[in-house]
C-alpha cells in the first residue's frame, strides 16, 4: 500500500519514519557534500594491489597498497591521493623511499623526476588507521556475546579514502588485487576471482582476489569474518551467497532466484553479465540497503528474512536483489562520470527492478509498483522543481527520489515511446560503446539515436534536464448532435525555473455501447481541447490509459463512470485510480459496495489492496461491513493486512474489536496478526493492554508479533505498559524490539524523569539503530531535561557529521516546546499561535519530505525492515 499517502497514521509511524530517515541519512555518508563535477586528472590509476590486515579489537586497519599509475601530462612531479584520517607510515616510488606530505584530505607524494605521459610508477604506501567510515567492524559485545564478527566496507559515495589512500572519484578505472590476511576460520569476499588462499602462520590465512575488469574505487569491496557460503552458478560463472554464520539457512529462501535474474538481464540487454563471478554478502548493521560493488554486492543481513515469513511477502527481497544486480551493467560496467549524472546508475537499477518484476511476477505487479512509485514521487514536493541531472546538490543529497524513482519512470516512458525492441537495441548499443567507460547523459542520448534514428533530445530536455512532470486537469463533454467527445486538457504546473509546458503523447480510450476505442493524442499546450468521435455517450473515458506518463491528474468524473471504471477498465492503474476516487465519496453506500466487490474479486492484488484502503477512507458503517466480510474470503497475507489496517481507522465497535482480537490471536498470516495488534493499539480497544501484553510474550519468527505489539503500546498510551517497555528497551534484547519499545516508551508518563534518563542512556549505545531511535524519541518526548545529554552527544568526537543536524533539531524541539521550527532563529515569540502552528506543520512536512527523499535513495531498504521501521505491515 501507499505508505506515504497516509499521514493521519500518527506518531508511531512518524517516529518510525524519522528513525528510518536518520538511518538513510547516515548511509548517505557525507562529511561534506560530494563533489558534483569530476576532477581533472594528473594521472591514470591503472592497478592497485591492496594488502590489508585488521586489528579487530582496536578496530584498526593495517594497509600496504601499491598503486601503478601513469601521468596524463608531461611534467607531473607530484601525485596526490584522497586520504582521510589515515596514519601514513612510509611511501616508496619504484621501490625507493619517497618524500610525501599530508593534509586533512590528501596524501601528496613527490615523484623522483618530472613524469612524462606513458611512464609508469609504482607507489607503495604503508599506513594504518581507525576508520570512522568506509570500513566497519561488527564485534560481539557484553550484551550480545554471540554476535558474529564482521569487517566490511562501504565506498560510495566518497568513503573509500577513509580506509585506503587512493584516487577516490568515479572518473578513473583500474584493476585490483586484494590480499586479505585474517584469522583462518574466517571467510573473505572481494572483487573478482579468488586466486589463492595460503596459511599465514599464527592461526592466520591469506586470501588473494583479483579483479581483471577495470572498475572505479567507490566499487571496491572487502567483506571478512564469521560467514557461511552457499555456492551456485550461472553459465559456469560462480554465483555465491554469504550470510553471517548463524543465518546460513536463510540464504536459499531469499536469494535462490539470482541466477534466473542474471539470465533475464543478460538476454534483455543483449550484453552478458560482464564480471568473473557474482557474490552477494549479507552483513549486519549495514549502512545501506545494498551496494553494487563490482562482482561483489554487499546487502543488509536484514534481507535474510526468516523463511517462515518469506511466503507472506509476495515479491520478497527481489527488489533489492534485482536492483543491485542491474547495477552490475549500469553503474559498474558503464559508470557515471560524476555524481551529477548519478541517475545513469540509479535510474537504470530502479528500472531493472521492474524488468524482473514484470517477467517473474507479471505485468499487474509491475504496474502496481509503478503506480505507487509515481504517487510517492509526487508527494516528495522538494523534488519537483529539480531536474534529474543537476550539479547543485550542496545542501542535499544527489541520491534522491529523482535519481531513483523518477529516473526509473523516465526509462519506462522511453521504452513505451520507442517500443520494446528499439529501446533495448538502444541500451545494448549504449552498453557496448561505453563498456568500461565513464559516461554522462549525452552518451545515452547519442547511443539511442545512433540505433533508433529517433531524435530524443526533446524527451531528455523535458524529463531529464528539465524539472517536474505535468500536472493535469482533464474534463470532457459529449455532444449528442455531433457525436463527439470534447476532451479538455489543462497543464497547471507553474512554468518557471527548470519547468516548462510538457509535450507528451497520450492514449485516450473511449468506451461506449459499441466497445472501447483508442485515440492517440499529443498534449503540448497550456490548455487545449481534443475532439474525438463517439457514436453514443461514453460509459468511460480514460486519459493516458494504463498510466504510461508520469503525471498528476485531476479528472472529475461522476460516480457512475467511476463505478464502471473500477469494474471494467482493463489496466490495473485505471482501476486503482477509480478506487481512490470512490474512497473520497464519504458515506456513499454504492461506492462502499463497489469497493467491497473489488476488494474481494479484482484479479489484481494491487487493486484489492487499494480498495481496502479506500474503504478505510470512506469510514462508513457499510465500509466497515465490507472490510469485515472480506476477511472471510481474502487469503493473501498482504491483502488481509491491508484490510485489518484499514479497520484500525474506524471508531471502536464491539464487532470490529472482536474480529481484530481474533485475528491478532490466531490468524494464519503473521502480517495480518501484526496489523491487528497495531489496529488494536490505535483504536484503544477495551482489552488492548491485555492483548498486546500476551503478544509481547508470544513466540513468532524473529519476534515479529512481539515487535508489532511493542510498537502498538505507543498509540495505545496506557501507562501500565511502562515496566514492560523499559524491560524491552534495555541492552541485550533484540535491536528491533528495542527500537519499538523506545519509540513507545517516549510517549508514556511524560513527567517521569527516569524514563527520560533511561532513553538518554542509550545515546551512546553500541547499536547504531538504537542510538538514532533514542535521539528522536527524546525529541518527541518533550522533556527538556534531556537537552544536556543531547548537547554532550553533539560534542562527541566520533559523531558522523550528518548526525549533527538531527540532534540539533531535537534539541531545538525540546527548547521550544509547542512552537518549534527546524532550527535557526525564527523570532518565534513574536508569532501568533496559528503562525507557529503553521510553522510546525511546515517543519513536519519538510522533515517528511526529507524522509521521503532519503527513502527514495534506498527504497529497497523498505523490504528489509518489516518489523520495526515499516509503517505498515
Ligand atoms: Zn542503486
Amino acid at each position: 500500500m501507499d505508505k506515504s499517502g497516509k499521514r493521519r497514521r500518527s506518531v508511531t509511524i512518524w517516529s518510525n519514519l524519522v528513525v528510518r530517515a536518520a538511518l538513510l541519512l547516515c548511509s548517505a555518508g557525507v562529511l561534506r557534500a560530494d563533489e558534483p563535477y569530476a576532477p581533472s586528472r594528473d594521472y591514470d590509476l591503472q592497478h592497485s594491489k591492496v594488502a590489508l590486515r585488521f586489528d579487530v579489537q582496536q578496530k584498526k586497519v593495517i594497509g600496504d597498497v601499491t598503486h601503478t599509475l601513469t601521468p596524463l601530462r608531461d611534467g607531473v612531479d607530484k601525485v596526490s591521493f584522497d586520504s582521510v584520517g589515515l596514519q601514513i607510515e612510509s611511501v616508496k616510488v619504484n621501490r625507493h623511499a619517497a618524500k610525501f606530505s599530508t593534509t586533512q584530505e590528501k596524501l601528496i607524494v613527490d615523484l623522483p623526476n618530472a613524469g612524462k605521459i606513458g611512464e609508469k610508477y609504482d607507489v607503495e604506501i604503508m599506513y594504518e588507521g581507525k576508520p570512522t567510515k568506509g570500513l566497519y567492524f561488527i564485534l560481539p559485545t557484553k550484551d550480545y556475546p554471540n554476535r558474529p564478527t564482521q569487517v566490511w566496507t562501504q565506498g560510495e559515495s566518497e568513503d573509500t579514502r577513509y580506509y585506503l589512500p587512493t584516487y577516490d572519484y568515479p572518473n578513473d578505472r583500474l584493476t585490483t588485487e586484494t590480499i586479505l590476511t585474517v584469522p583462518s576460520d574466517w571467510l573473505t569476499v572481494s572483487n573478482g576471482k579468488l586466486i589463492s588462499t595460503s596459511d599465514a602462520g599464527n592461526g592466520m590465512k591469506t586470501w588473494t582476489w583479483r579483479e581483471s575488469v577495470p572498475t572505479s574505487t567507490y566499487l571496491f569491496s572487502v567483506v571478512a569474518g564469521d560467514f557461511v557460503e552457499v555456492k551456485d552458478t550461472w553459465r559456469n560463472i560462480p554465483v555465491t551467497y554469504y550470510a553471517p554464520k548463524d543465518r546460513g539457512d536463510r540464504l536459499a529462501a531469499n536469494y535462490s532466484r539470482t541466477p534466473a535474474m542474471i539470465d533475464l538481464f543478460s538476454k534483455k540487454l543483449g550484453v552478458d553479465y560482464p564480471w568473473e563471478k557474482y557474490a552477494q554478502s549479507m552483513v549486519d548493521d549495514f549502512v545501506a540497503g545494498g551496494m553494487e560493488n563490482s562482482s561483489a554486492t554487499t546487502n543488509t543481513a536484514s534481507s535474510l528474512r526468516n523463511p517462515k515469513l518469506v511466503p507472506e511477502y509476495p515479491t520478497d527481497e527481489d527488489g533489492l536483489i534485482s536492483h543491485e544486480l542491474g547495477h552490475q551493467w549500469f553503474g559498474d560496467l558503464v559508470t557515471t562520470k560524476d555524481w551529477g549524472n548519478i541517475w545513469l546508475n540509479e535510474g537504470f537499477a530502479t528500472f531493472m527492478e521492474t524488468v524482473w518484476t514484470e517477467a517473474h511476477y507479471g505485468k499487474d505487479q509491475a504496474d502496481y509498483d509503478r503506480w505507487q512509485e509515481s504517487r510517492k514521487w509526487f508527494q516528495q514536493h522538494n523534488l519537483y522543481e529539480k531536474p534529474i541531472v543537476r550539479h547543485d546538490f550542496d545542501d542535499s543529497s544527489e541520491f534522491d527520489g529523482n535519481a531513483y524513482g523518477k529516473g526509473g519512470w523516465v526509462l519506462y516512458m522511453l521504452r513505451h515511446q520507442l517500443g520494446e525492441d528499439r529501446f533495448y537495441a538502444g541500451l545494448k548499443h549504449y552498453l557496448e560503446v561505453n563498456r568500461g567507460k565513464n559516461v554522462v547523459t549525452a552518451d545515452l542520448v547519442k547511443a539511442i539515436e545512433e540505433v533508433t534514428h529517433t531524435d530524443v533530445d526533446q524527451f531528455f530536455d523535458q524529463w531529464v534536464y528539465g524539472a517536474g512532470a505535468p500536472k493535469l486537469e482533464v474534463s470532457y463533454a459529449y455532444d449528442v448532435e455531433k457525436k463527439q467527445v470534447a476532451l479538455t486538457v489543462k497543464q497547471t504546473q507553474k512554468v518557471e525555473g527548470h519547468m516548462g509546458l510538457f509535450r507528451v503523447p497520450v492514449d485516450v480510450e473511449i468506451t461506449n455501447a459499441t466497445g472501447p476505442k483508442l485515440y492517440p493524442v499529443v498534449v503540448s499546450q497550456a490548455e487545449e481541447t481534443f475532439t474525438l468521435p463517439s457514436s453514443s455517450a461514453p460509459q468511460m473515458v480514460l486519459f493516458d490509459k494504463g498510466n504510461q506518463v508520469l503525471k498528476s491528474m485531476e479528472f472529475k468524473k461522476d460516480k457512475k463512470e467511476l463505478l464502471y471504471q473500477l469494474k471494467n477498465a482493463g489496466e490495473l492503474a485505471d482501476r486503482a485510480d477509480a478506487a481512490v476516487a470512490l474512497g473520497k465519496m464519504k458515506g456513499d453506500d454504492e461506492a462502499a459496495s463497489a469497493l467491497g466487490e473489488a476488494l474481494r474479486n479484482d484479479r489484481a492484488r494491487g487493486v484489492r489492496e487499494v480498495a481496502a484502503a479506500a474503504l478505510g477512507d470512506l469510514n462508513s458503517s457499510l465500509a466497515a461491513k465490507q472490510l469485515l466480510g472480506a476477511l472471510d474470503q481474502v487469503k493473501e497475507p498482504e491483502v488481509r493486512a491491508s484490510v485489518v489496517q484499514a479497520l484500525g481507522s474506524f471508531k471502536e465497535t464491539p464487532e470490529i474489536t472482536a474480529k481484530l482480537e481474533s485475528i491478532a490471536k490466531d490468524d494464519a498470516s503473521y502480517r495480518a496478526r501484526a496489523a491487528a495488534l497495531g489496529a488494536i493499539g490505535q483504536m484503544k480497544t477495551p482489552k488492548a493492554y491485555e492483548t498486546l501484553t500476551v503478544a509481547v510474550n508470544s513466540e513468532s519468527p524473529d519476534g515479529f508479533l512481539r515487535d508489532a505489539a511493542l510498537r502498538a503500546f505507543g498509540p495505545l498510551g496506557d501507562d501500565k505498559a511502562v515496566p514492560l517497555l523499559r524491560e524491552w528497551a534495555a541492552p541485550g534484547k533484540d535491536t528491533r524490539s528495542r527500537e519499538a519499545a523506545i519509540n513507545s516508551l517516549a510517549r508514556l508518563q511524560k513527567n517521569n524523569k527516569e524514563i527520560t534518563n533511561q532513553i538518554a542512556s542509550y545515546l551512546n549505545d553500541s547499536e547504531f539503530r538504537v542510538r538514532v531511535a533514542s535521539i528522536f524519541a527524546l525529541g518527541s518526548r518533550g522533556d527538556a531535561s534531556a537537552v544536556p545529554a543531547l548537547e554532550a552527544l553533539l560534542k562527541s568526537d566520533d559523531l558522523s557529521i550528518e548526525m549533527a543536524p538531527m540532534i540539533k533539531t531535537q534539541i531545538h524541539r525540546l527548547k521550544n516546546p509547542g512552537k518549534t521550527a527546524a532550527g535557526g532563529p525564527m523570532g518565534m515569540d513574536e508569532e501568533s499561535e496559528s503562525a507557529a502552528k503553521s510553522k510546525e506543520d511546515e517543519r513536519l512536512s519538510h522533515l517528511e519530505q526529507l524522509v521521503e527523499e532519503m527513502n527514495a535513495r534506498l527504497k529497497t531498504i523498505e523490504a528489509r525492515l518489516p518489523a520495526t521501521t515499516k509503517a505498515r505491515p
